[in-house]
């Protein structure tokens, strides 16, 4: 019988057994453009769109993308957009004719997107005359990997996007397509909305795919994680449960984070989009952006990475911007310092949950409760329909006693069907239908979940294993320290051994002695970083995340040289 004694401590109100509403997300868009259709349900940079007029355009495009684009079920719709009332329509119109969402990020690299576009045999490719996303879709077009592509126009009429397209783009802002060979095959996006088309039913099935999202990639190339209908509208009906009444209208959300990503996709598009809620977007995050929008649009959730919650709450400029409307931050991505969860409540009054999860998750499988205490460092509980067990790091063919330390596998109707073509590693990544998350952690007697570490980051340090997180948790108790991260390098002693790397706060003069006293109160001494590092800025992932590949790439270079 698995242990789950969350069961008995489950938060007041909120039921483990209730049942999961799998109605598909284009239905769901459909219902909630009914009921709210007068409120405003996009802002971008200030222009609105009410959810009457952002249905209708779905609609139009649906219609478009079935009889113009023959777009069916089974067809692949990729998308290289960056945050903009683009990126819903295209999303919910290919969905509703019964296509899947391909997602690329438009940082990726030529190879990376030629990569997904290949395995994934994406139809159409739709993207924006921004120069930063057209170039690269143009070049993949010369290469054939898309039958057609679709670009959206920015309206630059609009002065504050104008402004912004040149602060965070320095002027290199928008292009045309140049390639004649290109030319014949693009349709503007205008165009399509133009036809006024109207999409004959689909009927959509909970199996049915309805986005393929490439991973990380990590460790190799990225590997295509099926998300089914069923498993996208499960993971919203999760997170309505858990959030109770949090998700409804008039709350905004300043969307950040980028769509693509499955954190944002869930929470930032999904989630509000289909609860009537507004959301307030960015093409990229800047700092003073974010707070200006938080400002202007009375904003009450933020959901973010720690490092951009972190860097919001402790901004120089904060005082000049009103943040008291920000109730509440939903943190995911990566492990949340409790000194950034204070840092948040002390600049908006407001209040972080943190949540966890991965994209072969859709992405949430455990929160901190929102309405009652949570412990602190734990990520919450599994959310309901969710079992979370934890198997032998050592030997996973077996379960770790009660409370005991393993890796997090995870059960529920929002957990993939498996990666794409990909036998071997569906193989190594499910065990007795749970899927191996690759995360170390334990559960409490009470049936609150820790997060310790990802395996293959742990530093095996002369036989012991040493959690890099340990490491970092020791080096945000001191006050002089903005960001770090720890990775584990080879040490001709010990094995591995751990490097520390810091981003001091401004103004510091923090030296490597007093950070190594400071660290004395926490580490043992085989924990102890082999050498501290102060940078002046930390690798990010696309996402935001600290980047632990980046640094190790950047540690080998600068000891090779
Ligand atoms: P991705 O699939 O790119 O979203 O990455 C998923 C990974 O992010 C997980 O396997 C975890 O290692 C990490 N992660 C996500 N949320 C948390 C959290 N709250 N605490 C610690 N690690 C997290």
């Amino acid at each position: 019988k698995p242990y789950q004694p969350w069961i008995e401590n489950y938060p007041e109100g909120i039921d483990y057994f209730a049942e999961i509403d799998t109605t598909p997300v284009p239905t769901r868009i459909e219902q909630a453009v009914k009921e709210h259709a007068s409120l405003i349900a996009m802002d971008f940079l200030g222009a609105e769109t009410s959810y009457a007029e952002m249905g209708d355009q779905i609609e139009r495009m649906a219609g478009a993308l079935q009889k113009e684009l023959d777009i069916k079920k089974g067809s692949r719709v990729a998308l290289l957009l960056p945050n903009t009332p683009f990126f819903p329509v295209i999303y919910y119109a290919a969905l509703k004719v019964g296509a899947s969402i391909v997602n690329c990020n438009p940082l990726y690299t030529h190879s990376e997107l030629t990569h997904i576009l290949k395995n994934s045999d994406a139809d159409i490719l739709v993207t924006t005359d921004l120069k930063l996303t057209l170039e690269k879709a143009e070049k993949l077009m010369q290469e054939n990997l898309a039958d057609k592509l679709v670009v959206s126009h920015f309206p630059t009429a609009l002065p504050t996007l104008k402004k912004f397209l040149f602060k965070i783009f320095k002027g290199k802002d928008l292009a045309k397509v140049e390639s004649v060979s290109v030319q014949q095959k693009t349709i503007s996006w205008h165009d399509l909305l133009d036809k006024n088309l109207k999409a004959d039913p689909v009927e959509i099935d909970k199996d049915d795919m309805a986005v393929l999202q490439f991973t990380g990639g990590t460790t190799g190339l990225p590997k295509a994680a099926v998300l089914t209908h069923g498993n996208i509208a499960a993971n919203l009906s999760q997170i309505d449960l858990w959030g109770v009444d949090l998700f409804r209208p008039p709350a905004t959300l300043a969307a950040v984070i980028p769509f693509f990503h499955i954190f944002a996709m869930t929470v930032c598009m999904n989630t509000p989009l289909t609860s009537g809620v507004k959301v307030a977007m960015l093409p990229r995050y800047e700092r003073k952006s974010l707070l200006e929008m938080i400002n202007r649009t009375r904003a009450s959730i933020l959901p973010a990475v720690p490092t951009l919650s972190h860097a919001l709450a402790t901004a120089p400029e904060r005082e000049k911007y009103d943040l008291s409307s920000l109730k509440i931050g939903i943190s995911g991505g990566a492990a949340l310092p409790n000194e950034t969860k204070q840092a948040f409540s002390k600049a908006t009054g407001g209040r972080i949950a943190e949540g966890y999860g991965l994209t072969e998750t859709s992405p949430v499988l455990c929160c901190s409760p929102l309405y009652a205490p949570n412990k602190d460092n734990s990520i919450g509980m599994p959310l309901p329909g969710t079992d979370v067990q934890f198997l032998d790091v050592e030997d996973p063919t077996k379960f770790v006693a009660p409370g005991e330390r393993g890796e997090l596998v995870a059960k529920g109707p929002q957990v993939m069907p498996g990666y794409l073509d990909n036998d071997e590693a569906n193989e190594k990544s499910f065990f007795e239908g749970y899927f191996r998350t690759g995360d170390v952690g334990y559960v409490d007697e009470d049936g609150h979940i820790y997060i310790v570490d990802r395996i293959k980051d742990i530093i095996i340090c002369s036989g012991f294993n040493v959690y890099p997180r340990t490491i970092e948790d020791a080096l945000y108790q001191h006050s002089d320290v903005d960001e770090c991260n720890v990775i584990g390098v080879e040490d001709e002693y010990r094995g591995e051994a751990p490097i520390a790397f810091v981003k001091r706060v401004e103004g510091s003069t923090l030296t490597e002695e007093q950070m190594r006293e400071h660290l004395k109160q926490y580490l043992s001494k085989i924990e102890m970083p082999r050498e501290i590092i102060f940078k002046s800025e930390l690798p990010k992932t696309l996402v935001g995340k600290l980047s632990k590949n980046d640094l190790r790439d950047e540690y080998n270079k600068l000891k090779k040289s």
